[in-house]
């Protein structure tokens, strides 16, 4: 199984990433590491939705879609390059920040259930099962909510995103069947789950074997799930870590069948 696809890049056009992300640096990545499509993914909140903070005002649609201009303009050498938005969950409205009309014009849409640190109150961080609630009571709401079908998966499914103390404490309280219930839903839905080999960093063999992710992922892939890799590039040493891609689909035995459509 070879991995030809990242759907999970981030250019400067996020305002979290480095100058250094930028499309002509990705194609060269991607050529590198054999990868034959690409998919941007920069953080989007549709201005239609309510609810912005000031960062995310800033990141509607039409600043996201300035690379396209960018794009019709490099020579991508053969890479497949699709633009997608990371967009984000909207707690009070029980929804994701994009509509319908913004979303037919994406190629595809990650939505994250962890980015916690943007959209949960601070009070939730303990005990830790507030934090985990906050995390399945999102996982539910994406999938259900009237947008969800343009979702094409959930990337760093319960990586609580920037939190003050290990994300992997509020992994441990989530029971597998808990998991089962979130998982069987996304595979209900054609919903993918990310494999970022970010979380993996400096481990070991031994080491991934044993993580939360595996439990989890292994516990997807009984679901039925479908998979994608994304790296969440957010600069020119944002695939540092990608074998670890590699490690973790090995070890789940995936086959390329395992891999969401648009990622084949
Ligand atoms: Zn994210
Ligand atoms: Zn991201």
């Amino acid at each position: 199984m070879k991995i030809t696809h990242d759907f999970h890049i981030h250019t400067s056009l996020s305002l979290c990433a480095k100058e250094t992300a930028t499309l002509q640096h990705y194609i060269k990545k991607a050529k590198e590491l054999g990868l034959k499509k690409i998919g941007i993914a920069d953080h989007m909140w549709d201005a239609t939705v309510p609810g912005a903070r000031s960062w995310y005002q800033k990141q509607g649609f039409d600043h996201i879609s300035k690379i396209r201009e960018e794009l019709a303009s490099i020579d991508t050498e053969g890479v497949q390059v699709y633009l997608g938005c990371e967009t984000e969950y909207y707690a009070p409205e029980h929804r994701i920040a994009l509509n319908e009309a913004v979303a037919e014009q994406l190629d595809f849409v990650l939505a994250p259930n962890s980015h916690t640190h943007l959209a949960m109150p601070k009070e939730y961080y303990e005990p830790y099962q507030k934090h985990a609630d906050y995390m399945l009571r999102a996982w539910f709401d994406i999938l259900t909510c009237n947008e969800s079908k343009y979702v094409t998966a959930i990337p760093h499914p319960f990586l609580a995103v920037c939190c003050p103390y290990s994300y992997r404490k509020v992994m441990q309280i989530i029971t597998d069947e808990q998991y089962r219930e979130c998982f069987s839903l996304a595979k209900e839905k054609n919903v993918a789950i990310e494999i970022n080999p970010n979380h993996y960093a400096h481990f070991s063999l031994a080491k991934v074997y044993e993580d939360e992710f595996m439990r989890m992922n292994t516990i997807a892939k009984e679901c039925g799930c479908k998979f994608i890799v994304g790296s969440d590039a957010h600069s020119d040493t944002g695939h540092d870590k990608f074998h670890y891609a590699y490690i973790a689909a090995s070890l789940l035995e995936l086959r390329d069948e395992d891999f969401a459509d648009i990622a084949r």
